[in-house]
C-alpha cells in the first residue's frame, strides 16, 4: 500500500518493514532519525511505548495515548520546523508522533456505509487496544449512546467510566441495548479464524436491530458476523477501508502531499485478499 501510494506520488522513496522488539524501540527509532528517515509506522505494542520516546506529540497522538506515525522534522533557513521530507536541510533533527488509527475509523464509516456518528446509538464489541481507541473516538464525536460489551467485564465497566469521565453527554453502559442501534462495531478478534465463535450473542442482540455493522476484521474479507448481518439487512462494511486511512493519512503527514487513495487501496486489496 505505502510503496504504492509512494510510486503514485513519483517520490525516491522505499517502505520497509522492521521486526523490533519492544526493548529496542527507543534505539531504533534513535536509528532511523539518525539515518534520515523520512518517518515510521508503528504498529503493537510499540504505539504506547513509544509516546514517552519522541520529541513531541501532536495533538491526535496525545488524545489517543498513542503513536503510530512519526515524522521526523528538521529546521529551514527561517527556522521553522518542517517535514525532513519537504527540506533541504539536515543539521537538526526531531521527531513528532501522530496517531492516524482514530481518525481512519470515522472516515471508514463515513465513506464505506455512509454513517457519521454523532448523536447515534452505538453497540461496541471489544474493549482491547483497537476497541478502547474506537469507543473514545466515538465518544468524541459524540455519540448519544455507546453499549460496551467484552469477554472481560472489568475492562468494559473500565471503557464505560473513562468514556463518562472524558465525554459526559455520552451515554456509556456494559451490556446488550434492549432496542436498536443505528451501528453494531466488531473489536474484538473474534471472527480472524474459521473456528471463532461469534463475537456477540445473538439472542441477546438480534441483527435486524442493527442498522449497519462494521467488522474491524478485514480479513477474511467477510466474517460470519459480516454475513449474518449482509442477509438481515444491515449495512456492511470491513477493517480494510479503516487500515487504507491510516496509511494514506501517514503518507501525507511524511509528505505533505493528498495520498493516491486509488492506488493505494488497488495495491492493499491485491496483497490482502489475491
Ligand atoms: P486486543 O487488544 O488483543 O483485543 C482483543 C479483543 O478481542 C478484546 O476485547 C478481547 O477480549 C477480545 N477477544 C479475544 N479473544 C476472545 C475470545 N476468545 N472470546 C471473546 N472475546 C475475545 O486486539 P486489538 O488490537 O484491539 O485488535 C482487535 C481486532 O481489531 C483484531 O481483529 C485486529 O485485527 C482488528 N484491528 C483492525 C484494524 C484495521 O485497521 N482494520 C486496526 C486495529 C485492529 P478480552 O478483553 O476479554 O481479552
Amino acid at each position: 500500500m505505502q510503496n504504492a501510494g509512494i510510486a503514485a506520488l513519483g517520490l525516491n522513496w522505499r517502505y520497509l518493514a522492521f521486526d523490533v522488539h519492544p526493548d529496542n524501540l527507543g534505539e531504533a527509532i534513535a536509528g532511523a532519525k539518525a539515518m534520515g528517515f523520512i518517518g515510521l509506522n508503528l504498529t503493537v505494542p510499540h504505539k504506547i511505548l513509544a509516546v514517552p520516546m519522541v520529541d513531541l506529540l501532536d495533538e491526535s497522538a496525545r488524545a489517543w495515548g498513542a503513536v503510530n506515525t512519526i515524522r521526523f522534522e528538521t529546521k529551514d533557513e527561517a527556522g521553522s520546523w518542517r517535514p525532513l521530507a519537504l527540506s533541504s536541510q539536515t543539521n537538526e533533527i526531531r521527531s513528532q508522533g501522530f496517531n492516524t488509527d482514530a481518525e481512519a475509523i470515522t472516515r471508514s464509516l463515513r465513506e464505506e456505509l455512509g454513517l457519521s456518528v454523532a448523536n447515534r446509538k452505538v453497540l461496541l464489541l471489544g474493549a482491547g487496544g483497537a476497541g478502547r481507541a474506537t469507543a473514545l473516538k466515538l465518544g468524541s464525536e459524540g455519540v448519544s449512546d455507546l453499549f460496551l460489551v467484552n469477554r472481560t467485564v472489568k475492562k468494559a465497566e473500565a471503557l464505560a467510566l473513562e468514556i463518562k469521565q472524558r465525554f459526559p453527554r455520552v451515554k456509556a453502559t456494559v451490556g446488550y441495548p434492549t432496542g436498536s442501534v443505528d451501528l453494531l462495531l466488531n473489536a474484538t478478534s473474534l471472527g480472524l479464524k474459521p473456528e471463532d465463535e461469534l463475537p456477540w450473542n445473538e439472542a441477546a442482540f438480534p441483527l435486524n436491530r442493527a442498522g449497519a455493522v462494521f467488522d474491524l476484521i478485514y480479513c477474511p474479507a467477510e466474517t460470519p458476523l459480516l454475513k449474518r448481518a449482509r442477509a438481515a439487512g444491515c449495512r456492511v462494511a470491513n477493517g480494510l477501508g479503516m487500515l487504507l486511512y491510516q496509511g494514506a493519512k501517514a503518507l501525507e503527514i511524511w509528505s505533505g502531499q493528498p495520498a493516491p487513495l486509488h492506488e493505494m487501496r488497488a495495491a492493499l486489496e491485491k496483497a490482502v485478499y489475491v
